[in-house]
Protein backbone atom coordinates (compact mmCIF):
# COMPACT_ATOMS: atom_id res chain seq x y z
CA UNK A 1 0.00 0.00 0.00
CA UNK A 2 1.21 2.90 -0.86
CA UNK A 3 2.15 6.13 0.90
CA UNK A 4 -0.99 8.46 1.18
CA UNK A 5 -0.43 11.29 3.95
CA UNK A 6 -3.15 14.47 5.04
CA UNK A 7 -0.68 17.34 4.35
CA UNK A 8 -3.33 20.66 4.33
CA UNK A 9 -6.65 20.81 5.42
CA UNK A 10 -8.63 24.47 3.67
CA UNK A 11 -12.12 25.38 5.24
CA UNK A 12 -14.35 27.68 3.36
CA UNK A 13 -17.51 28.91 4.50
CA UNK A 14 -20.65 29.76 1.68
CA UNK A 15 -23.90 31.45 2.68
CA UNK A 16 -27.02 29.32 1.54
CA UNK A 17 -30.28 31.32 1.48
CA UNK A 18 -33.67 28.97 1.57
CA UNK A 19 -34.77 28.99 -1.89
CA UNK A 20 -38.66 29.10 -0.39
CA UNK A 21 -38.11 32.46 1.43
CA UNK A 22 -38.92 31.41 5.46
CA UNK A 23 -38.73 27.56 6.65
CA UNK A 24 -41.25 27.44 9.63
CA UNK A 25 -40.56 24.44 11.47
CA UNK A 26 -42.74 23.41 14.93
CA UNK A 27 -42.28 25.77 17.99
CA UNK A 28 -42.11 28.75 16.18
CA UNK A 29 -38.23 27.78 14.78
CA UNK A 30 -38.03 29.48 11.40
CA UNK A 31 -34.93 29.41 8.78
CA UNK A 32 -33.99 32.04 5.84
CA UNK A 33 -30.53 30.51 5.23
CA UNK A 34 -28.15 28.56 5.92
CA UNK A 35 -24.22 28.89 6.71
CA UNK A 36 -21.93 26.09 5.24
CA UNK A 37 -18.30 24.59 6.26
CA UNK A 38 -16.55 23.10 2.94
CA UNK A 39 -13.43 21.87 3.93
CA UNK A 40 -10.81 20.91 1.46
CA UNK A 41 -8.11 17.87 2.43
CA UNK A 42 -4.77 17.56 0.62
CA UNK A 43 -2.75 14.71 0.29
CA UNK A 44 1.42 14.73 0.15
CA UNK A 45 1.07 13.70 -3.56
CA UNK A 46 -1.70 16.46 -4.63
CA UNK A 47 -5.03 14.62 -4.15
CA UNK A 48 -7.54 16.73 -3.19
CA UNK A 49 -10.77 15.78 -1.22
CA UNK A 50 -14.27 17.90 -0.30
CA UNK A 51 -16.49 17.46 2.22
CA UNK A 52 -19.38 19.78 3.53
CA UNK A 53 -21.40 20.30 6.86
CA UNK A 54 -24.44 22.74 6.97
CA UNK A 55 -26.62 22.51 10.12
CA UNK A 56 -29.93 23.53 10.14
CA UNK A 57 -29.52 26.84 11.68
CA UNK A 58 -28.88 26.27 15.21
CA UNK A 59 -32.04 25.44 16.82
CA UNK A 60 -32.72 21.93 15.34
CA UNK A 61 -29.85 19.58 16.98
CA UNK A 62 -26.92 20.42 19.19
CA UNK A 63 -25.11 21.68 16.06
CA UNK A 64 -24.46 25.28 14.32
CA UNK A 65 -22.19 26.58 11.98
CA UNK A 66 -19.66 28.08 14.05
CA UNK A 67 -19.24 25.18 15.61
CA UNK A 68 -17.96 23.53 13.02
CA UNK A 69 -15.30 25.68 12.39
CA UNK A 70 -14.27 25.65 15.95
CA UNK A 71 -14.97 22.08 16.01
CA UNK A 72 -12.50 22.15 13.30
CA UNK A 73 -9.61 24.25 14.47
CA UNK A 74 -9.45 21.66 17.79
CA UNK A 75 -9.72 18.68 15.25
CA UNK A 76 -7.69 19.06 12.01
CA UNK A 77 -4.27 19.42 13.24
CA UNK A 78 -4.12 16.10 14.52
CA UNK A 79 -5.13 14.49 11.41
CA UNK A 80 -2.25 15.94 9.20
CA UNK A 81 0.28 13.07 9.08
CA UNK A 82 -2.58 10.42 8.94
CA UNK A 83 -3.61 8.31 6.32
CA UNK A 84 -7.24 9.18 4.80
CA UNK A 85 -8.28 6.19 2.89
CA UNK A 86 -8.04 4.33 6.94
CA UNK A 87 -11.22 6.03 7.79
CA UNK A 88 -11.85 4.30 10.77
CA UNK A 89 -8.40 5.38 12.46
CA UNK A 90 -8.98 8.97 10.87
CA UNK A 91 -12.24 8.50 13.22
CA UNK A 92 -10.82 7.48 16.40
CA UNK A 93 -8.20 10.35 16.11
CA UNK A 94 -10.93 13.03 15.64
CA UNK A 95 -12.63 11.31 18.55
CA UNK A 96 -9.83 11.40 20.84
CA UNK A 97 -9.67 15.32 19.90
CA UNK A 98 -13.11 16.33 20.21
CA UNK A 99 -16.01 14.20 21.96
CA UNK A 100 -19.44 14.85 20.20
CA UNK A 101 -19.60 17.65 17.58
CA UNK A 102 -20.24 15.23 14.85
CA UNK A 103 -21.30 18.45 11.97
CA UNK A 104 -17.85 19.35 12.59
CA UNK A 105 -15.91 16.01 11.87
CA UNK A 106 -18.58 15.36 8.98
CA UNK A 107 -16.94 17.28 6.57
CA UNK A 108 -13.43 15.83 7.19
CA UNK A 109 -14.41 12.40 6.93
CA UNK A 110 -16.55 12.62 3.64
CA UNK A 111 -13.37 14.42 2.46
CA UNK A 112 -10.99 10.89 3.59
CA UNK A 113 -14.00 8.96 1.77
CA UNK A 114 -13.84 11.50 -1.14
CA UNK A 115 -9.74 11.01 -1.53
CA UNK A 116 -9.88 7.36 -1.27
CA UNK A 117 -12.45 7.35 -3.69
CA UNK A 118 -10.09 9.20 -6.20
CA UNK A 119 -6.61 7.35 -5.28
CA UNK A 120 -8.00 4.06 -5.91
CA UNK A 121 -10.70 5.13 -9.06
CA UNK A 122 -13.81 4.32 -7.54
CA UNK A 123 -17.18 6.02 -7.00
CA UNK A 124 -17.12 6.57 -2.94
CA UNK A 125 -20.64 4.32 -3.57
CA UNK A 126 -18.50 1.37 -4.10
CA UNK A 127 -16.44 2.10 -1.15
CA UNK A 128 -18.92 1.53 0.97
CA UNK A 129 -19.95 -1.58 0.08
CA UNK A 130 -21.17 -1.30 -3.46
CA UNK A 131 -23.65 0.16 -5.24
CA UNK A 132 -27.31 -1.16 -6.03
CA UNK A 133 -29.37 -0.60 -9.05
CA UNK A 134 -32.17 1.11 -7.37
CA UNK A 135 -33.24 4.92 -8.97
CA UNK A 136 -33.15 6.50 -5.57
CA UNK A 137 -36.61 8.41 -4.93
CA UNK A 138 -36.34 11.89 -3.87
CA UNK A 139 -38.37 13.36 -0.85
CA UNK A 140 -39.48 17.31 -0.74
CA UNK A 141 -39.13 19.28 2.21
CA UNK A 142 -42.23 21.30 2.84
CA UNK A 143 -42.56 24.03 5.93
CA UNK A 144 -45.08 24.33 8.03
CA UNK A 145 -48.22 26.85 6.93
CA UNK A 146 -51.60 27.06 6.49
CA UNK A 147 -53.03 23.55 5.44
CA UNK A 148 -54.28 24.57 2.21
CA UNK A 149 -51.09 26.53 1.25
CA UNK A 150 -49.33 23.07 2.00
CA UNK A 151 -51.26 21.21 -0.36
CA UNK A 152 -50.25 23.33 -3.01
CA UNK A 153 -46.56 23.04 -2.31
CA UNK A 154 -47.12 19.63 -2.04
CA UNK A 155 -48.50 19.74 -5.66
CA UNK A 156 -46.00 21.88 -6.87
CA UNK A 157 -43.05 19.67 -5.71
CA UNK A 158 -45.18 16.71 -7.15
CA UNK A 159 -44.97 18.67 -10.53
CA UNK A 160 -41.17 18.95 -9.93
CA UNK A 161 -41.37 14.71 -10.31
CA UNK A 162 -40.89 14.40 -6.15
CA UNK A 163 -42.07 10.88 -5.22
CA UNK A 164 -42.22 11.87 -1.60
CA UNK A 165 -43.02 14.33 0.68
CA UNK A 166 -42.10 15.33 3.97
CA UNK A 167 -44.71 17.38 5.56
CA UNK A 168 -43.78 19.55 8.78
CA UNK A 169 -46.65 19.95 11.81
CA UNK A 170 -46.28 20.72 15.45
CA UNK A 171 -48.15 23.49 16.87
CA UNK A 172 -51.51 22.01 17.38
CA UNK A 173 -53.42 19.08 17.37
CA UNK A 174 -56.34 20.30 14.74
CA UNK A 175 -54.75 22.30 12.43
CA UNK A 176 -51.87 19.70 12.10
CA UNK A 177 -54.52 17.05 11.28
CA UNK A 178 -56.16 19.44 8.55
CA UNK A 179 -52.52 20.07 7.58
CA UNK A 180 -51.71 16.13 7.26
CA UNK A 181 -55.33 15.66 5.91
CA UNK A 182 -54.60 18.72 2.97
CA UNK A 183 -50.91 18.01 2.24
CA UNK A 184 -52.12 14.06 1.10
CA UNK A 185 -55.46 14.84 -0.33
CA UNK A 186 -53.93 14.97 -3.84
CA UNK A 187 -51.59 11.74 -3.08
CA UNK A 188 -51.26 9.65 -5.81
CA UNK A 189 -50.42 5.51 -6.32
CA UNK A 190 -46.55 5.32 -5.30
CA UNK A 191 -46.30 8.39 -3.27
CA UNK A 192 -45.12 8.03 0.11
CA UNK A 193 -45.49 10.58 3.27
CA UNK A 194 -43.25 11.47 6.29
CA UNK A 195 -45.35 13.62 8.80
CA UNK A 196 -42.68 15.28 10.46
CA UNK A 197 -43.23 17.12 14.08
CA UNK A 198 -39.34 17.98 14.57
CA UNK A 199 -39.99 17.00 17.93
CA UNK A 200 -42.78 19.23 18.80
CA UNK A 201 -45.73 17.70 19.68
CA UNK A 202 -46.25 16.11 23.75
CA UNK A 203 -47.55 12.48 23.75
CA UNK A 204 -51.37 14.50 24.66
CA UNK A 205 -51.40 16.42 21.54
CA UNK A 206 -49.59 13.42 19.02
CA UNK A 207 -52.59 11.06 20.79
CA UNK A 208 -55.30 13.75 20.12
CA UNK A 209 -53.75 14.39 16.64
CA UNK A 210 -53.89 11.12 15.38
CA UNK A 211 -57.85 10.50 16.69
CA UNK A 212 -58.99 13.91 14.59
CA UNK A 213 -57.14 12.48 11.67
CA UNK A 214 -59.70 10.64 8.53
CA UNK A 215 -59.38 7.07 8.37
CA UNK A 216 -57.04 5.37 5.97
CA UNK A 217 -54.50 7.59 5.49
CA UNK A 218 -51.12 6.31 4.44
CA UNK A 219 -48.15 7.65 6.36
CA UNK A 220 -44.97 7.52 8.86
CA UNK A 221 -44.56 9.87 11.87
CA UNK A 222 -41.30 11.32 12.10
CA UNK A 223 -39.39 13.07 15.27
CA UNK A 224 -43.16 13.20 17.13
CA UNK A 225 -41.92 14.57 20.47
CA UNK A 226 -38.61 15.86 21.81
CA UNK A 227 -37.72 13.47 24.34
CA UNK A 228 -37.28 9.60 24.76
CA UNK A 229 -39.43 8.63 27.07
CA UNK A 230 -42.26 10.62 25.12
CA UNK A 231 -41.63 8.91 22.18
CA UNK A 232 -41.89 5.55 23.46
CA UNK A 233 -44.90 6.22 25.23
CA UNK A 234 -46.53 7.29 21.95
CA UNK A 235 -45.08 4.45 20.39
CA UNK A 236 -46.40 1.74 22.87
CA UNK A 237 -50.18 3.84 21.94
CA UNK A 238 -50.70 3.84 18.48
CA UNK A 239 -50.21 1.88 15.23
CA UNK A 240 -48.92 4.23 13.06
CA UNK A 241 -45.45 3.59 12.03
CA UNK A 242 -42.56 5.83 14.31
CA UNK A 243 -39.54 7.08 12.57
CA UNK A 244 -36.86 8.72 14.85
CA UNK A 245 -34.57 11.60 13.35
CA UNK A 246 -33.58 13.82 16.06
CA UNK A 247 -33.14 11.21 18.62
CA UNK A 248 -31.21 8.86 16.16
CA UNK A 249 -27.92 10.68 16.27
CA UNK A 250 -24.83 8.57 16.99
CA UNK A 251 -24.05 4.54 17.67
CA UNK A 252 -25.86 4.49 21.14
CA UNK A 253 -29.04 6.19 20.24
CA UNK A 254 -29.62 3.69 17.24
CA UNK A 255 -29.13 0.72 19.11
CA UNK A 256 -30.94 1.95 22.04
CA UNK A 257 -33.77 2.48 19.89
CA UNK A 258 -33.20 -1.05 18.59
CA UNK A 259 -33.19 -2.62 21.76
CA UNK A 260 -36.33 -0.49 23.35
CA UNK A 261 -37.94 -1.24 19.92
CA UNK A 262 -38.95 2.81 19.87
CA UNK A 263 -39.61 3.19 16.21
CA UNK A 264 -39.44 1.51 12.38
CA UNK A 265 -36.89 3.50 10.84
CA UNK A 266 -34.80 6.36 11.20
CA UNK A 267 -33.75 9.66 9.36
CA UNK A 268 -29.60 9.37 8.46
CA UNK A 269 -28.16 12.37 7.87
CA UNK A 270 -24.88 12.50 7.03
CA UNK A 271 -23.81 15.37 9.55
CA UNK A 272 -26.23 14.58 12.16
CA UNK A 273 -24.49 11.28 12.17
CA UNK A 274 -21.17 12.66 11.83
CA UNK A 275 -20.07 11.35 8.16
CA UNK A 276 -19.85 8.52 6.26
CA UNK A 277 -17.82 5.92 8.48
CA UNK A 278 -20.36 6.40 11.04
CA UNK A 279 -22.99 6.49 9.07
CA UNK A 280 -22.19 3.28 7.24
CA UNK A 281 -22.17 1.64 10.59
CA UNK A 282 -25.73 3.43 11.08
CA UNK A 283 -27.06 1.97 7.75
CA UNK A 284 -25.89 -1.79 8.90
CA UNK A 285 -27.01 -1.14 12.36
CA UNK A 286 -30.71 0.27 10.75
CA UNK A 287 -30.78 -3.27 8.46
CA UNK A 288 -29.95 -5.25 10.49
CA UNK A 289 -33.12 -4.51 12.58
CA UNK A 290 -34.87 -4.62 9.65
CA UNK A 291 -35.52 -0.56 9.34
CA UNK A 292 -36.36 1.63 6.82
CA UNK A 293 -33.74 4.34 6.16
CA UNK A 294 -34.04 7.86 5.00
CA UNK A 295 -30.63 8.99 3.60
CA UNK A 296 -30.31 12.82 4.08
CA UNK A 297 -28.42 15.57 5.72
CA UNK A 298 -29.64 18.48 7.61
CA UNK A 299 -29.37 20.81 4.71
CA UNK A 300 -26.50 21.67 2.14
CA UNK A 301 -25.33 22.35 -1.16
CA UNK A 302 -23.95 20.06 -3.48
CA UNK A 303 -21.20 18.77 -1.89
CA UNK A 304 -23.24 17.78 0.76
CA UNK A 305 -25.77 16.07 -1.71
CA UNK A 306 -22.85 14.26 -3.04
CA UNK A 307 -22.31 12.51 0.18
CA UNK A 308 -26.05 11.45 0.57
CA UNK A 309 -26.18 9.91 -2.89
CA UNK A 310 -23.12 8.12 -2.29
CA UNK A 311 -24.54 6.66 0.98
CA UNK A 312 -27.99 5.90 -0.39
CA UNK A 313 -26.71 4.38 -3.14
CA UNK A 314 -25.77 1.36 -0.96
CA UNK A 315 -29.04 0.81 0.86
CA UNK A 316 -31.32 -1.93 -0.47
CA UNK A 317 -34.83 -0.74 -2.23
CA UNK A 318 -36.94 -2.66 0.41
CA UNK A 319 -35.36 -0.52 3.31
CA UNK A 320 -34.74 2.56 1.59
CA UNK A 321 -37.22 5.27 2.40
CA UNK A 322 -35.53 8.13 0.08
CA UNK A 323 -33.15 10.94 -0.14
CA UNK A 324 -33.31 14.16 0.23
CA UNK A 325 -32.67 17.02 -2.37
CA UNK A 326 -30.84 19.36 -0.78
CA UNK A 327 -30.07 21.18 -3.55
CA UNK A 328 -33.31 22.18 -4.37
CA UNK A 329 -33.99 23.77 -0.90
CA UNK A 330 -30.97 26.45 -1.64
CA UNK A 331 -30.02 29.14 -4.01
CA UNK A 332 -26.14 28.66 -4.24
CA UNK A 333 -24.49 26.11 -6.22
CA UNK A 334 -21.25 24.76 -4.59
CA UNK A 335 -20.27 21.95 -6.92
CA UNK A 336 -21.00 20.28 -10.54
CA UNK A 337 -21.18 16.94 -10.74
CA UNK A 338 -23.58 13.94 -12.94
CA UNK A 339 -26.24 14.19 -10.21
CA UNK A 340 -28.94 14.46 -12.82
CA UNK A 341 -32.54 14.07 -10.92
CA UNK A 342 -34.69 12.45 -13.84
CA UNK A 343 -38.42 11.59 -13.07
CA UNK A 344 -37.64 12.16 -9.32
CA UNK A 345 -34.77 9.82 -9.33
CA UNK A 346 -31.02 9.82 -8.99
CA UNK A 347 -28.39 7.21 -9.17
CA UNK A 348 -24.66 8.17 -8.02
CA UNK A 349 -22.28 8.87 -10.66
CA UNK A 350 -19.61 6.63 -11.69
CA UNK A 351 -16.81 9.00 -11.51
CA UNK A 352 -13.76 8.28 -8.73
CA UNK A 353 -14.67 9.82 -5.02
CA UNK A 354 -17.46 11.75 -4.61
CA UNK A 355 -17.73 12.54 -8.14
CA UNK A 356 -17.95 16.35 -7.72
CA UNK A 357 -15.75 19.40 -9.05
CA UNK A 358 -16.06 22.30 -6.31
CA UNK A 359 -16.92 26.01 -7.97
CA UNK A 360 -13.55 27.78 -6.13
CA UNK A 361 -15.00 31.40 -7.32
CA UNK A 362 -18.46 30.36 -4.82
CA UNK A 363 -16.35 29.12 -2.26
CA UNK A 364 -13.47 32.38 -2.19
CA UNK A 365 -10.77 32.52 -0.09
CA UNK A 366 -10.26 29.76 2.91
CA UNK A 367 -11.16 31.41 6.63
CA UNK A 368 -8.55 29.18 7.95
CA UNK A 369 -5.81 26.55 7.04
CA UNK A 370 -4.07 23.81 8.80
CA UNK A 371 -0.73 22.39 7.73
MG1 LIG B 1 -36.94 14.93 10.29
Amino acid sequence: MSTLRIEKIDVFQVNLPYSGGVYLLSGGREYRGFDATIVRMTTQNGIEGWGESTPWGSTYIAAHARGVRSGLAEIAPSLIGLDPRRVDRINEAMDFALVGHEHAKTALDVACWDIFGKSVGMPVCELLGGRTNVRMPIISSIYVGDPDEMRDRVAEHRAMGYIGHSVKIGDDPMIDAERIAASMADKRPGEFFLVDANGGMTVESALRMLRLLPDGLDFVLEAPCATWRECVSLRRRTNVPIIFDELATNDASIVQMIADDAGDGIGLKISKNGGLTKGRRHRDFCLAAGYTVSVQDTVGSDIAFAGIVHLGQTVPERNLRCILECRDMVTVRTADGDFEVSGGRVTAPDAPGLGIAPRLDVLGEPVASYS
